[in-house]
């Protein structure tokens, strides 16, 4: 006879459908947004960690053992234009967060030894602005990457904002840039209630524009800012239609002085839950977890990789601490997890289309 207990915590229904779903994912199949929403909704632990066991599936035939290592370094920091409601950087909130203008060449300089040396395949330069226009910036920003470029330690990705022109996407491909960062935050229904300053087709905009320019596209959110399961989905789902390569998946550290400052924190289960629905999504990204990590998840930050993640943001974020990068390649380590990414993670994707999901693009990339 089950316990109490066993009963609560497994239902053989939803094991089967649970089984059923991953087996269509490792096979090569989409699963649909209702699928998925099913998936979001589940509660009971014995469920949860169902679906981190598919999703781990999933990430091993998809990604193998490799773990993608990035790290960013906050080029122009503070008084932002901008009213993001979790960001400490924005001039609308009294945060207390460092300000100063863009970057000189020597702490890029340094930033890219550093994570060189920690064997970090790519470093960001994240600018606290509106965006991006044609202009002397513009020219400066190219300057750094050419330099990061020709300095060979790590791939100069950049997070510039808002763009507006095509011309501007296609002079930081011709300087170097190989991927972009523009989260697209949250669902197109929950954007407004995390920035009323520019809007969510101002983003998918100028991912069209850095799209266009060959440049990959590194596009996620974050969770714990309020928003429903239903939220989470539709942002996964939005990633998957723009044909995300890396999806950043960043918990709320609640920023004093902002908006967010008092929301709950996430229970740790359901940041895992989130990581395993993304993976069952979008099978093929790169699914990074990003800020937020050490604050929400503290000891469970190893579950991440069962969870199905597989890429994973070190150092310190733009305006808060992580842990350290040695106890993190210690973490991989441990659990027989490989650092050392090429850019080959990025092909596979091409190999089978940008992971948008539609037919045609998939076609045409192993034609092409
Ligand atoms: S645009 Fe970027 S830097 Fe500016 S407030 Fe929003 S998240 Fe912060």
């Amino acid at each position: 006879m089950l316990s109490t207990m066993t009963a609560k915590l497994v239902d053989t229904n939803n094991h089967g459908t649970i089984s059923e779903l991953g087996r269509r994912v490792l096979g090569g199949g989409p699963i649909s947004r209702d699928e998925a929403l099913w998936l979001f909704n589940l509660e009971t632990s014995g469920d949860i960690l169902d679906l981190l066991s598919w999703a781990n599936r999933i990430r091993e035939q998809f990604k193998g053992n490799k773990i993608h290592l990035c790290s960013i370094v906050n080029a122009k920091a503070g008084s932002c234009s901008e009213n993001c409601s979790f960001c400490a950087q924005s001039s609308h909130y009294q945060t207390g967060a460092p300000k100063y203008g863009f970057v000189d060449p020597e702490p890029v300089a340094a930033a890219a030894d550093e994570a060189n040396k920690n064997g970090v395949t790519a470093v960001g330069l994240v600018a606290a602005w509106k965006g991006l226009n044609e202009g002397p910036m513009l020219d400066e920003v190219c300057a750094r990457v050419r330099e990061m470029k020709a300095a060979g330690k790590t791939r100069p990705d950049v997070s510039l904002g808002i763009i507006k022109s095509q011309k501007v996407a296609d002079r930081l491909k011709e300087a170097g840039v190989e991927c972009y960062g523009h989260n697209l935050e949250s669902s197109r229904r929950f954007f407004p209630q995390t920035c009323t300053t520019h809007t969510f087709d101002d983003r998918l905009q100028t991912i069209g524009h850095l799209k266009k320019a060959g440049i990959k596209i590194c596009s996620g959110g974050i969770i714990g800012m309020g928003e429903t399961r239903e939220d989470r989905c539709d942002l996964a789902f939005e990633l998957k239609a723009i044909g995300a390569n890396v999806v950043p998946v960043n918990i709320l550290n609640p920023i004093p002085g902002t908006p967010f400052a008092k929301n709950e924190p996430l229970p740790v289960m359901e940041i895992l839950k989130t990581i395993a629905c993304f993976r069952f999504i979008l099978p093929r990204q790169e699914i990074m977890i990003a800020g937020g990590r050490t604050v929400n998840l503290r000891d469970a930050q190893s579950m991440i990789f069962m969870a199905g993640a597989s890429a994973l943001m070190v150092g310190n974020y733009l305006t808060t601490l992580n842990q350290p990068v040695d106890k993190d390649l210690q973490m991989l380590k441990d659990l027989g997890l490989d650092p050392s990414w090429d850019s080959h993670g990025f092909s596979d994707q091409e190999e089978n289309g940008c992971g948008c999901g539609k037919e045609s693009c998939a076609t045409e990339a192993a034609t092409a």
